[in-house]
């Protein structure tokens, strides 16, 4: 049965003001499932105003009440994780129990996280004779939250979490490719009992809804995450109005794996470590995640080993129906990124690169015939100029290049246009400390990759991002600080 997906706003469930839908379909099947309000300009209109209507309640909700309501909603996201993990699988085609397990679970966490954080901040005070500072941090006002289609419900309430701790109201953009697992929050931030307006929810598409969201003039910050194309649109956009901007964009990742990591003599279990997380860099979500490494350097003395090693797994890798418990890779989001990743591998080859294992897609029986597969690709033979090994594929491919000294580990490391997170395996602490200092990433990883701890600086530098996410850095951008200055008199 066709899904009918609505706008949130004002509590209300409703229709674009025009009508007009977008289809939505399930990417391991190919067919439309469901539609989605294709908002206009007037619709984020009367979001915003339903925001800025509850702009005064909202913020003068104790923070225990906020909190309070905060770890509602995440009660029932976990009450409802079944379902969810559902939704999220059918919507974007990843593995059924990925959703399950890492999806959901943090989309409940996150909502907690900064639930605890607003419990335990204090504002500071800065006294000296004659003189008391003391700083008040009120939110900004209403905020846009602009979220993509990757890992949906766990980065839309990344966003709004924090937002509404501090005590903004928002209105949040879902990307109109896996709207699903959004329109099921707003259902359940009714639930909770959140007070009208306080979170909008409006559906459609990024140049339209998104656009008139973002030049909204009662609009003060805008936290976005997607591709570096669309931040830097909005970038632009936004700075001539002075709204805060924090903008978390695409990625290039590079994994340096040192021959004291994985050469004959390392512990085993330690080179079994070094492949299984670099596997996961690799392919979790079809390689859809920003952090993904697309991009893996060996040195030369253990390249073939290592190689060996890799492919045999990736080979192994289970494309499949997402439902099945056993699908290591389910479809990727959309037919357009499909074609897209398809043809990055055809320039892969164009310019050189060897296919070491998979490089097409994979046809699978029905009711997946017509799905989005791709099988895990790994790359050779392509230098750091290459397209492949300069833009972000985001998708199921890695490629892997040969190096002979940390110099040249860091330079090939370094040479692209993004730095969002790099991944470093070695047992050398001098090493560790010399490129940590060095590699041009935001988040670096050593000896593992995408172990999080919610409190910790969260983007990246160069085209990669604007500001950071996570634990008081995502507070403080959802505040304007004011300083009170009193003379003892
Ligand atoms: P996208 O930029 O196409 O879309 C992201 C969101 O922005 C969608 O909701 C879209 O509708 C909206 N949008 C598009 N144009 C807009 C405009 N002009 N004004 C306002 N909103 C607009 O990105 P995508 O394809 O959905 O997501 C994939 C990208 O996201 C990849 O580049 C990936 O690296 C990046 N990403 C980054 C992080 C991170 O933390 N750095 C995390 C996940 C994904």
């Amino acid at each position: 049965m066709m899904k009918i997906l609505h706008n949130l706003i004002n509590h209300h469930l409703q229709p674009a003001d025009d009508g007009q839908t977008l289809p939505v379909y399930a990417p391991a099947t190919g067919q439309i499932y469901g539609q989605v309000p294709r908002s206009q300009a007037k619709d984020a209109e009367q979001a915003i105003a339903a925001a800025v209507a509850a702009q005064t309640v909202w913020q003068g909700f104790a923070p225990e009440a906020r909190a309070a309501l905060l770890n509602r909603l995440a009660d029932l996201i976990e009450r409802d994780r079944q379902t969810l993990a559902e939704a999220e699988s059918l919507d974007t085609g990843k593995p059924l129990h990925l959703a399950f397990e890492l999806d959901i679970p943090r989309a409940a966490q996150n909502l907690r996280f900064f639930a605890a954080a607003l419990l335990h901040r204090s504002e500071a005070v800065h006294a000296r004779p004659g003189f008391l500072n003391y700083t008040l941090t009120p939110p900004v006002g209403v905020g846009v939250c602009i979220s993509p289609w990757n890992l949906p419900l766990y980065l839309l309430t990344w966003k709004i979490a924090p937002a509404l701790a501090t005590g903004n109201c928002v209105v949040a953009k879902p990307s109109e490719v896996t709207p699903y697992t959004a329109y099921l929050l707003g259902l359940l931030a009714i639930e909770a009992g959140f007070p009208p307006g306080v979170l909008n929810i409006v559906h459609g598409l990024g140049h339209e809804v998104g656009t008139a969201l973002c030049n909204h003039p009662q609009v003060g910050a805008i936290s976005f995450t997607g591709s570096t194309r669309t931040g830097a649109l909005i970038a632009q956009q936004s700075a001539a109005a002075f709204k805060k901007v924090s903008l978390e964009m695409g990625g290039k990742n590079a994994a340096l794996v040192f021959a004291d990591a994985y050469h004959e003599q390392a512990p085993e279990a330690y080179r079994q470590q070094v492949l299984d997380t670099l596997l996961r860099a690799a392919f979790v979500n079809q390689g859809q995640v920003c952090l993904c490494m697309s991009r893996i350097l060996v040195e030369r003395s253990v390249y073939a080993r290592f190689k060996a090693d890799f492919v045999a797994r990736a080979r192994a890798l289970k494309v499949g129906d997402p439902a099945d418990p056993n699908t290591d890779q389910g479809a990727v989001v959309s037919a357009a990124h499909y074609e897209k990743i398809l043809q990055a591998l055809h320039t892969a080859q164009t310019e050189g690169g060897q296919v070491l294992c998979g490089g097409h897609a994979v046809h699978l029986s029905e009711p997946h015939d017509a799905g989005y597969f791709i099988a895990p690709t790994v790359l050779e033979g392509l230098g750091p100029e290459t397209c492949t090994n300069q833009e972000e594929i985001f998708g199921p491919v890695v490629a892997l290049q040969a190096f002979d000294s940390e110099a040249e580990a860091l330079a090939l490391a370094n040479a692209t246009r993004y730095g969002l997170a790099a991944s470093l395996w070695t047992r050398d602490q001098g090493r560790i400390q010399r490129l940590s200092r060095q590699l041009e990433a935001g988040i670096i990883w050593v000896n593992t990759w995408m172990a999080r701890d919610l409190r910790t600086p969260f983007g990246g530098v160069k085209d990669s991002g604007m500001g950071r996410e996570g634990g008081w850095y995502a507070m403080h951008f959802w505040c304007e600080p004011r300083n009170v200055c009193i003379a003892e008199i």
